[in-house]
């Protein structure tokens, strides 16, 4: 029986005979359902139409995504290290050129994601590499393929070993979660942060919302609340979830400003 993908989020679902009626992810508010209606792939059609593509991103940082875009279109995060390699977030297709190359660079030891928009295909790619998926229990109801390497963590913060902090922030979803990598950034500390901390088109700003897509924005008492969970760690960087979606420089100074500038627009 084949796992269906839907091909407007990515997402992988449980297996069965025929598609799901609808996908919940779509469904919600913060997504939506394409101009042609509910479609559905699999990874296998999808091996036929696309591939995987990995580029540098620093030293021992690592973008993966699919070409040409699909779905929403992201690019996962692989940090490579001694301790053991992190893939953050994820992207639907995995295919074995990619597998290969991934191995030759230590393979996977973990998988954490910021929020369900990008859980798409994460337990194939856990099966493949044999290591557990972190995910924040305040979004467990959004798993739409179950599997007991998914371990749901609860409360504020999490370490993933030395120099690596998966930070609960909250907004965008309840258990929206940012990753603090202390030796990225050149060593002076990035933050991975997925569709949370969003970094826009003018990458010394970053902003936030509940929907992307339908414009949906968050209130200031969320903001706010997404910006004290990430002030207490030191960053330089910040990669968001897009190809060049990066602030270089000066990011936790970006963070403040861009929270000062969003709550102002929604008290003025
Ligand atoms: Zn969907
Ligand atoms: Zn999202």
């Amino acid at each position: 029986m084949p796992f269906f993908v839907c091909v407007t989020c990515g997402t992988q679902f449980q297996e069965t005979t025929a598609p799901p009626a609808t996908c919940p992810i779509c469904e919600d508010e913060r997504q939506y359902v394409g101009l042609q209606g509910q479609q559905w792939t699999t990874l296998e059609q999808l091996s036929h139409t696309h591939r995987s593509v990995i580029r540098l991103e620093e030293a021992g940082l690592y973008g993966i995504s699919l070409e040409p875009s699909f779905a929403i279109g992201q690019r996962a995060l692989l940090i490579t290290r001694p301790e053991g390699n992190l893939l953050w977030d994820c992207v639907p297709l995995i295919d074995d050129g990619l597998v290969q190359l991934i191995r030759g660079i230590g393979g996977i030891s973990a998988i954490a994601i910021s929020h369900p928009h990008y859980y798409t295909s994460m337990v194939e790619w856990s099966r493949v590499f044999d290591c557990p998926i972190y995910l924040h229990e305040a979004d467990r109801k959004w798993v739409m393929r179950d599997h007991a390497a998914i371990d749901f963590w609860s409360g504020d913060s999490k370490t993933l070993g030395p120099g690596l902090t998966l930070i609960r922030c909250g907004g965008h979803f309840d258990g929206g979660t940012v990753l603090h990598w202390s030796e990225g950034g050149s060593g002076a500390g990035a933050l991975l942060t997925g569709d949370i901390i969003q970094v826009v088109q003018d990458r010394r700003w970053v902003s936030f919302m509940y929907s992307y897509p339908n414009y949906i924005p968050l209130s200031a008492a969320s903001v706010g609340n997404v910006t004290a969970a990430v002030e207490p760690f030191a960053y330089e960087r910040i990669y968001g979830a897009f190809w060049g979606k990066i602030v270089s420089t000066d990011a936790k100074a970006a963070v403040r400003r861009s929270a000062d500038r969003y709550i102002q627009a929604l008290q003025s």
